[in-house]
């Protein structure tokens, strides 16, 4: 797997007590990972099911046991901390750098089976659903990880696409973090989440979609045009570096939104090269403090984003990461209420230009 020539990138894989997976990355020397998972765990739960919208064409996934899954437990009893004086987590090690494993409520899991047909498309919640802890800190955010650290993020991201991609079934690999209680993350423990789809996700369809209309109407790729259309106009660019840029969308649909392309169109992780590869962390963590700093409130709550093509559709969509707040003042949030939520139509209280202008200003 990739990391820098300096600093390897060592993944130990291991297994949780209920079966499910566990890997560590580790950079720098090799650290010796064999600590075993002494919990006694009930069953994994019952699988999910996925349904497709006859109206609309989006699939829903259906995941009624994850009702009981755990919901803002103390901090002394978070299952994302590493296991320490007697005190056993979904991690066993004593310390960890970063670690990813399986959902123990997972949307989705388990193999592909047959859809059903016509206006009632169903078929197995196929999939996987993982847990990447950015950190063993309890009390750290993404924004607060060394440069060292979020490249071992980003090595482990890329290393699930790869393996995740490669299961039957999955038709797309989403690698995301919310932040904060605004935005109703379970755990406070600095993590994020892995989705692997058995379908297209509904955002993602639509761009295809866009991408090949553009293909038919111009004969070119619509986000090598998108993007060298805002570095051009450079009025929404929040920051750049020699091999990505930052730009606020000329159609924003939140009050702070930031889409992050590398200038080089690439399907999805796995195929960025080392020069993209080194330099994301320092762009992404300054995007990061910059949301941090917007509202003088702290951290800011916020939904990070890979945008990766299915499989099958690696030709037109372009890689990239939208990153977004619903923090829209200091003291108010946006709220997807009838218009957004009914509709799907987005009313957006700060424009694109304003919002850019002031991520630029808050750059320290
Ligand atoms: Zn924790």
């Amino acid at each position: 797997m990739a990391g820098t020539a300096t600093e390897p990138t060592a993944r130990t894989a291991t297994t949780l007590a209920d079966g499910r997976e566990l890997i560590y990355y580790d950079s720098g020397a090799a650290v010796p990972r064999n600590a075993v998972d002494r919990r006694p765990l009930d069953p994994r739960p019952p699988a999910s099911h996925v349904r497709r919208d006859p109206a609309t064409g989006d699939w829903v996934t259906v995941a009624a046991h994850r009702q009981a899954r755990t919901y803002q437990p103390p901090a002394e009893e978070c299952p994302l901390c590493p296991s320490q004086d007697g005190r056993l987590s979904e991690i066993p090690a004593a310390d960890y750098q970063v670690a990813v494993f399986e959902n123990r409520f997972p949307s989705l899991a388990g193999p592909p089976g047959e859809l059903t047909g016509g206006l009632r498309t169903a078929g197995p919640g196929a999939g996987r659903c993982e847990v990447v802890c950015f950190t063993a800190d309890h009390d750290a955010s993404f924004a607060d990880l060394s440069e060292a650290r979020a490249r071992l993020v980003l090595d482990a991201w890329t290393d699930r696409t790869a393996a995740l991609s490669a299961l039957p079934g999955v038709e797309q690999v989403y690698c995301f973090e919310n932040r904060g209680a605004e935005i109703g993350v379970t755990l406070a423990h600095p993590h994020g989440q892995i989705y692997a789809f058995p379908f297209t996700a509904p955002r993602t369809a639509r761009m295809v979609a866009r991408a090949a209309a553009h293909r038919t109407a111009t004969g070119r790729n619509l986000f090598d045009d998108l993007l060298a259309a805002e570095r051009a106009d450079g009025e929404r660019v929040v920051l750049a570096g020699e091999h990505w840029t930052a730009f606020v969308p000329f159609a924003a649909r939140w009050p702070y939104e930031v889409h992050l392309y590398p200038h080089r169109r690439v399907p999805d992780l796995t195929a960025l090269d080392e020069a993209e590869r080194a330099e994301f962390p320092r762009l992404y963590l300054d995007l990061l403090r910059r949301f941090d700093r917007l509202f003088g409130t702290g951290r800011t709550p916020y939904i990070s984003a890979w945008h990766q093509a299915p499989r099958d559709q690696r030709d037109e969509l372009a890689l990239h990461l939208e990153l977004f707040t619903i923090r829209r003042t200091a003291d108010k949030l946006k709220y997807l209420a009838g218009v957004e939520s009914g509709m799907d139509a987005f009313v957006n209280d700060v424009s694109p230009e304003h919002a850019a202008q002031r991520l630029r200003e808050v750059a320290r």
